[in-house]
């Protein structure tokens, strides 16, 4: 299973890695604007367009950054709860129980099956 989170949609809000049964999710900092990826927040299998590069996707900052729900959103770092990004460091081990497409809210992850096979994010 490839499995990969397009960084720019991300909004922290950990939903991914709370309810992943086999940690494929870690959170990590966004970096510094001359290293987005001083944190690893490049460490999974995204492609250029997903990767990190420091600018968050302006539809997302619009829909987001003012919801209050108890997480952090587009915060610079992960405080245990939220922020940060999230990153499919364990692609590998996902069992496509597709929990996490169902509570990602930035509609960001990304995983492929071993036929080939494509599902994304459908968060409502
Ligand atoms: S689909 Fe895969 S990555 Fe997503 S929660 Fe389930 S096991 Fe984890
Ligand atoms: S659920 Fe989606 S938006 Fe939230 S941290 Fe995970 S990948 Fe990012």
């Amino acid at each position: 299973m490839d499995v990969y989170v397009n960084k720019p949609r991300c909004t922290g809000c950990q939903h991914c890695k709370d309810v992943c049964p086999v940690a494929v999710y870690e959170m990590k900092g966004r970096g510094t604007p001359d290293n987005p990826n001083a944190e690893g927040a490049n460490g999974d299998s995204a492609p250029a367009e997903a990767q990190w590069a420091g600018k968050i996707d302006p539809a997302d900052f619009a829909k987001w950054s003012k919801v209050q729900d108890g997480h952090k959103h587009f915060a610079k770092d992960n405080d245990g709860t939220s922020g940060g990004l999230s990153v499919a460091v364990n692609g590998p081990s996902c069992i496509l129980c597709q929990a996490c497409l169902i509570q990602c809210e930035g509609e960001c992850i990304h995983i492929t099956d071993d036929t080939g096979t494509k599902y994304v994010s459908i968060y409502k």
